[in-house]
């Protein structure tokens, strides 16, 4: 089977109760760890790339390595996405060279260009067989190069939602309810400690989520910035000389509801890296000898290999849906 879209997908996903994982790649391991796990557990995936990973890794090669993920693994639904497209010459690129899903990404701007520029990216993408996905309201945190303090971030107004569905044609609608980007989500001031001192954040805003789904029924809705900071990863980084203090993220079982309800598509970035870096400083600190990069790396590519398989299962529920 070809890349496909994520329409299908979707639908299947909203029908069923669950959500589909949307993980970031920025180079081979993380490819394979990502690929690897959906394949074992039999679950569609997306594979998303920002424009930071394109700038790191040269959009070629990212396509080219989910190209032969899926020579190896051709059972599993795989779609490659475009995270945050900045504009639509941005989006008309990644249409023009293989991906089979964008975001345009124009939260930043008022109501009425989000909508010109969403609308404009959805007939072209549409007119290629790509699908869409444009985003509601600004979250916090950190996404490559672009940083939103929390004061400047704005929950999605569901009075809008219909509106900008219909006059832009997107086929799925990211909305901030209280996600957030980074593996720094919130401030230790905006949370509580639990008894081992771990923050604690403020819960996300299912009225919000609910009201959303009540005004645009059947559609899929999109959750941004959803790493949970694995706090057992983030204790080897610490342990083995990093210094991640009070990195904390979204709970899982929270994930795991929106995923129930019209949460479709759930991205997931910092916990690959959490997971790729505490493997490394491990090895690192364990085998101070080794100078192969593929002594190391195996490990870290494990670690987000079994962090995948974790979301899979427990958190968005698409094993075994293929
Ligand atoms: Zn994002």
């Amino acid at each position: 089977m070809p890349l496909v879209t994520s329409t299908e997908m979707f639908k299947k996903a909203y029908d069923g109760g669950y959500a589909i994982g949307a993980f970031n790649i920025n180079n081979l391991e993380i490819v394979q760890a990502i690929t690897d796990a959906a394949a074992e557990l039999k679950s569609p995936v997306i594979l998303q790339a920002s424009a930071g990973a394109r700038k790191y890794a040269n959009s070629v090669y990212l396509v080219k390595l989910v190209e032969a993920a899926l020579a190896l693994h051709p059972e599993v639904p795989m779609v490659l996405h475009l995270d945050h497209g900045a504009n639509f010459e941005v989006c008309k690129d990644c249409v023009d060279n293989g991906f089979t899903s964008v975001m345009i990404d124009y939260s930043g701007h008022s109501f009425e260009e989000n909508i010109e520029e969403s609308r404009k990216v959805a007939e072209y993408a549409h007119a290629h067989g790509v699908v869409v996905e444009a985003e509601l309201g600004t979250l916090a945190g950190i996404e490559d190069d672009v940083k939103v303090a929390a004061e400047d971030s704005s929950y999605t107004r569901p009075e809008d939602v219909e509106e900008f569905v219909k006059r832009t044609g997107v086929d799925s609608l990211a909305i901030a309810i209280g996600t957030s980007h980074g593996a720094y989500k919130f401030k230790p001031e905006q949370c509580t400690r639990n008894e081992k001192g771990i923050l604690v954040p403020p819960p996300l805003r299912f009225d919000i989520l609910e009201e959303v789904s009540r005004r645009l029924p059947g559609f899929p809705i999109v959750l941004h910035g959803s790493s949970s900071v694995p706090q057992e990863y983030v204790k080897i980084v610490n342990e083995y000389g990093g210094a991640m203090k009070d990195a904390v993220g979204v709970p899982e079982d929270e994930l795991r509801h929106a995923a129930q309800l019209s949460v479709c598509k759930i991205n997931i970035d910092s916990d690959l890296r959490i997971g790729m870096t505490a493997g490394i400083r491990k090895h690192f600190a364990e085998h101070p000898e080794h100078f192969d990069p593929r002594q190391y790396i195996t490990d870290g590519r494990a670690n987000v290999k079994a962090i995948v398989a974790h979301k899979i299962k427990e958190v968005l529920g698409s094993d075994g849906k293929i």
